[in-house]
């Protein structure tokens, strides 16, 4: 297991920031293709309720994005100007017209001092296309394609609406191992997911491993995403929350789940997040995953031990 920051050091050989952007997709499991109403814990603006305006074109939205990344920076001590990733980060951002997307991805690596591009989605949106603009990319660029899997547990995929398979996730981290080895694939898991058992988690984590590891060559690396379940207003999540029916794991069962889990990671795994990031103004549970400060140093504790 690597930390990210020694990670993206290797990579830049700088301090690097991810921004956050908008391709204006939608997603197959909002629009009627694969399902209608999203997963049932994905807020209207589907996972993305940080970036920038869709409206905007790419070039102003990155630059929107770089001035809110150093406004948070300016004056504090030891931090200092690097590289940035652009994060296409709403939705499914591979959904939509393969050329309209390239030209929004190469047009987010024309901007000044952004040296990546990270591209979250769906295993089952990555059609030839723009799997191999994304290979074309890669030749230059640093590239990383964030998958959402969340479980490995076929009856909670089902439950929890995300309307794709294991075989989907396998088949898409197959197909760019063969299109584009350089490409940094990185996985999104969820853990306390309704009904889901330790069992189930730790059978997840092991999975990620297991189908990350097929493949790569043994100097490449893959990455993890853990987050706990939050829930946020207006969706299904929530009404099941308000009705009784789910409860989200408290900070003592996260944290116990994670000191099982990272010791399955293999040392060339790495750790992007192990904490979500909620949208205040959206977040109705648990309360605790907001004081991003002190689960900050947990975790630094955790992964000291792991
Ligand atoms: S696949 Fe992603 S964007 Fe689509 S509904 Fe699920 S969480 Fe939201």
């Amino acid at each position: 297991m690597q930390k990210l920051s020694d990670f993206y050091q290797s990579v830049f050989d700088c301090k690097t920031y991810k921004i956050s952007l908008d391709a204006g997709c939608t997603c197959p499991n909002r629009d009627g293709t694969k399902g209608v109403g999203g997963c049932i814990f994905c807020s209207q603006n589907g996972s993305g309720d940080f970036a920038a305006g869709r409206s905007l074109p790419i070039t102003q939205q990155v630059e929107n994005a770089k001035e809110l990344v150093l406004s948070k920076i300016r004056g504090r001590t030891g931090e200092r100007r690097g590289k940035y990733i652009a994060y296409f980060q709403n939705f499914t951002s591979t959904y939509g017209d393969p050329q309209q997307l390239l030209g929004k991805y190469h047009e987010a690596l024309s901007c000044k001092d952004v040296a990546g591009l990270a591209v979250a989605t769906r295993p089952d949106c990555l059609n030839s296309q723009i799997l191999s603009g994304l290979a074309d990319i890669s030749k230059n660029h640093f590239v990383q394609i964030e998958l959402g899997l969340q479980t490995s547990n076929e009856q909670t995929g089902r439950f929890i609406n995300r309307c794709y398979t294991n075989e989907d996730y396998i088949d898409a981290v197959a197909r760019i191992h063969e299109a584009a080895p350089k490409i940094h694939i990185v996985t999104h898991l969820i853990f306390g997911l309704p009904s889901e058992t330790e069992e189930d988690i730790l059978n997840s984590v092991r999975f990620v491993v297991s189908v990350s590891l097929s493949g790569l060559t043994r100097q490449s690396s893959f990455g993890i995403k853990i987050t706990s379940l939050y829930i946020l207003k207006d969706t299904p999540l929530a009404a099941m929350y308000e009705a009784g029916k789910y409860q989200p794991l408290t900070k003592e069962a996260y944290f116990s789940l994670l000191q099982k889990a990272l010791p399955l990671l293999p040392p060339n795994c790495i750790v992007h997040r192990l904490t979500g990031d909620p949208p205040k103004s959206l977040l109705i549970a648990p309360a605790w995953t907001t004081d991003k400060k002190r689960i900050i140093n947990a975790l630094r504790g955790l992964l000291l031990q792991s």
